[in-house]
């Protein structure tokens, strides 16, 4: 079976379990968001599917292979790309060489990107190829960051709330972009506390409350829901 399935997932910071029997499909191609508040349990799912958090259990199948016991480098090998909420570029290094840092060989049935490729989805970037990380607004960081994960040819990315801190103009950069890369062929499971960003990138969503699944469906029935849910 393709794509990414996680089930029963629970994971725990110390003594505290913060994920209770989390189930999760993203099938190939298709792009997915997990919605929920601060604190939920967004980002440590994701961490958990990476096998960034020490203790877990349940299922995590990549492509049909068994993720749980990988280590990260082994599991982004795979070709599950992993964009954290924090920005890693290299701030003495200008836009060419922090993509070239990020650069893998060629998977088969996952989309390849160039850099070419790249600038037409980040335009802002190829415009500032030879700039410093360093001297990048945040939002031009963020960008940097997709980017550069992208260099590595994977087949499916998490990406941790890429809306977030951005100023309005670069949000709609930034879901463009996001649909691109599904036009591509890239699976995506993100993040989001944002439900516009959600509605404008995302085939399907998932509802993460205190560590529970509370809904799962398209992104209208969300939008219906929301006062349920979500409580905006
Ligand atoms: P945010 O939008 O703030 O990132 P989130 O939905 O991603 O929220 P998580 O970061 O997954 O939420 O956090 C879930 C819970 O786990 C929170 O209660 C948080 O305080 C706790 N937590 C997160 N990281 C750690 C850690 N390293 N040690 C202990 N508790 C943690």
């Amino acid at each position: 079976m393709t794509g990414l399935q996680v089930a029963e997932l629970n994971a725990w910071y110390g003594r505290a379990q913060i994920l209770f029997q989390v189930d999760i499909n993203v099938n190939e191609g298709e792009v997915v968001v997990l919605v929920g508040k601060n604190g939920a349990g967004k980002t440590t799912t994701l961490k958990a599917i990476m096998n960034l958090v020490q203790r877990t259990t349940g299922d995590r199948h990549f492509d049909g292979r068994s993720i749980a016991e990988l280590r990260t480098s082994a599991i982004a090998r795979l070709g599950l790309g992993y964009v954290p909420e924090n920005r890693r570029i290299f701030g003495r290094l200008t836009v060419m060489e922090n993509l070239y840092v990020g650069q893998q060989p060629r998977r088969p049935n996952a989309p390849l990107w160039t850099v070419e490729r790249l600038f037409e989805i980040f335009p802002n970037l190829g415009r500032m190829r030879n700039r410093l990380g360093s001297e990048m607004s945040g939002g031009e960081q963020q960008m940097l960051t997709v980017a550069r994960t992208l260099m590595g040819n994977p087949r499916l990315i998490l990406l941790d709330e890429p809306s977030e801190g951005l100023a309005p103009v670069i949000v709609q950069q930034m879901a463009a972009a996001v649909r691109e890369m599904k036009r591509d062929g890239l699976a995506i499971l993100l993040s989001e506390q944002n439900l516009h960003f959600a509605k404008a990138v995302a085939d399907r969503a998932y509802v993460i409350e205190k560590g529970h699944l509370r809904f799962q469906g398209t992104l209208d029935s969300l939008f219906a829901a929301r006062a349920t849910y979500l409580s905006v």
